[in-house]
């Protein structure tokens, strides 16, 4: 037993101790909250487990989910492996928002990647954007207005990212 395990919920009687499952993960974006389940870690990434034998959900970090996994269909190491992908998505997020973006006659960023043209616009008081696919012909306008530059570039970049699981789909 580590020393999570011995405090907090770990020693309340009636809350298991194995068996949960994860069922929600949250970035915060800085370690801003307790571990609900060994009430002493301050946690960044929220592992949100249930379990079939507990009223409630416990909002955990890595290690005391790790422990509550044990004995489910999660594979070890699963909780880690939840926060490897948190952080690599996180850097490739931040990396798409670094790079040197082109501008267009017209003033308006854009940047070709993938088979897609990706233009960011100004639309009133903010920015809106446009991918094409260039394979496909296809043009998919945002359908919300981002109030800077940065987050119409990262709503961008998970758009692109769905358009290209639905393309690697489709392709095989
Ligand atoms: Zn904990």
């Amino acid at each position: 037993m580590s020393s999570h395990t011995k405090h907090g919920r770990w020693s309340e009687p009636g809350v298991p101790h194995k068996g949960w499952r994860c069922v929600d993960f949250i970035d915060l974006g800085r370690p801003s909250e307790t571990c609900g389940m060994c009430e002493g870690q301050e946690i960044r990434y929220v592992h949100v487990m249930e379990h079939a034998d507990y009223p409630e959900r416990i909002r955990a970090g890595c290690v005391c989910a790790e422990n509550m996994e044990a004995d489910t269909v999660a594979a070890p190491g699963a909780a880690k492996d939840r926060e490897r992908r948190a952080k690599s998505l996180e850097a490739r997020r931040r990396r798409w928002v670094e790079r040197v973006w082109r501008v267009s006659r017209r003033g308006n960023p854009f940047l070709n990647v993938d088979h897609f043209n990706v233009t960011l616009f100004r639309k009133q008081n903010a920015w809106s954007g446009l991918i094409e696919d260039r394979k496909s012909g296809q043009k998919i306008f945002a359908k919300r207005r981002y109030v800077d530059q940065n987050s119409a570039k990262l709503a961008a970049f998970d758009a692109v990212a769905i358009l290209k699981d639905r393309r690697e789909n489709s392709d095989s």
